[in-house]
């Protein structure tokens, strides 16, 4: 018999966010994950304070960023790895009246801060941008797939991860420990992202999912080193290799890419990029994201060693360390959670 103190259920971006609480506070867990879900392996991995398409600021911004950019240097040094990648965010316009939008926004009190006042011009022969670009501050990108591979070989090194489907009639919840096959422990966390769907325990929550797919690009002839968002983001990787993304679908719910996808985004990519390219590559996931915009995060009704850390929907990067902390402060210093964001909301 192993004993832990948490079980946790799914290693993407929720999952391990939450392992990284335990271990600054010295707890012991064991997590389980079948590579069922995408979505934190295939993520752009962006974090931007500001939403672009309407100028306004993301739920929760400034708090959630000042939370997550020391977390992801504490990751780096644990794991030995480069994973957050400050560049800037490039918005571009596509007329005057966009530019004066972007004006009036950046002078507002909770965006001045993220929105450079100045328009910049463009300069770059391979890119269209004739009304220019806007810059979003304190932006990067955290390189979401290396977290993920990097942190599964840390646990299997600690003899702390399991590689199999969670079976959930295999839980059983006793008056003072969960058991679930060999392993007895205090808690339960289940963060599987879409793969919640199949969980008897939280599937009645509204996590609707949306598809996201994204390609690669090799553009020798390009050379940026920001972040062009227009009708797509486009993401320099290094190597003149370039992600480019992402579609938003609601009725396909599998992780497999498709030719439609990536017709919508050569579509879109080619409105402003003029040199020549070839697409090397082509990802799929499934957002978490819920009917109401805000993450799940909260205990089950009746059984209460069991928890569920979800809906991160786009913005996982950000909003993953936020949630981790304070599913961790609700279950071991009985802290209130925010209404916004418990399950007690449905
Ligand atoms: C194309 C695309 C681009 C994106 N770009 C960005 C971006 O630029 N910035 C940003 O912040 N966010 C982005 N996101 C969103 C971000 O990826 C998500 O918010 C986040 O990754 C969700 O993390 P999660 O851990 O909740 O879910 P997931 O990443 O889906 O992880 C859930 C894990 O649980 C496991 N699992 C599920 N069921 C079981 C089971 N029964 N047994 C064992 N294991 C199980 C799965 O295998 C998976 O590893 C993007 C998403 C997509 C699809």
């Amino acid at each position: 018999m192993k004993k832990v103190n948490y079980i946790i259920v799914g290693s993407g971006l929720a999952g391990i966010l939450f392992a990284e609480v335990l271990i600054r506070n010295n707890k012991s867990f064991i997590v389980i994950d079948d590579t069922s879900q995408q979505s934190s392996v295939v993520a752009g991995g962006l974090y931007n304070p500001v939403i672009l398409k309407r100028f306004s600021e993301v739920w929760r911004a400034k708090e959630q960023l000042e939370l997550a950019l020391p977390v992801y240097k504490h990751l780096e040094d644990m794991l030995e790895v480069k994973l957050d990648y400050k560049i800037p965010v490039k918005r571009l316009f596509n007329s005057v009246e966009e530019q004066n939008n972007w004006f009036i926004a950046s002078d507002k009190p909770t965006l001045t801060e993220f929105l450079s006042a100045k328009i910049t011009t463009n300069d770059n022969e391979a890119i269209k941008a004739d009304f220019g670009f806007g810059e979003v501050k304190h932006t990067g990108r955290i390189d979401t797939n290396m977290l993920i591979t990097t942190f599964k070989k840390y646990l299997i090194g600690k003899g702390q991860f399991l590689n199999e489907s969670f079976k959930y009639d295999a839980l059983k919840e006793e008056s003072n420990h969960i058991q679930y096959k060999n392993i007895e422990a205090s808690n339960i966390i289940f963060a599987e992202g879409f793969g919640l769907k199949e969980n008897p325990f939280f599937k009645h929550l509204p996590l609707n999912g949306t598809k996201g797919e994204l390609i690669t690009i090799h553009a020798p002839d390009l050379k940026i080193d920001y972040v062009l968002k227009s009708s797509v983001f486009l993401i320099p990787q290094g190597d003149d290799l370039y992600t480019v993304g992402a579609t938003y679908e609601w009725t396909d719910k599998t992780n497999k890419t498709t030719q439609k996808g990536k017709d919508e985004l050569l579509k879109k990519l080619k409105t402003f990029l003029k040199c020549e390219f070839q697409v090397v590559d082509q990802v799929a996931g499934i957002r978490p994201t819920v009917i109401d915009r805000r993450p799940l995060v909260g205990q089950h009704s009746k059984q209460k060693r069991m928890f569920v850390l979800n809906g991160l929907g786009t913005r996982g990067v950000m909003i993953a360390p936020y949630v981790a902390k304070k599913l961790f402060d609700f279950i071991e210093h009985n802290k209130v959670l925010d209404d916004e964001i418990n399950i007690t909301r449905f």
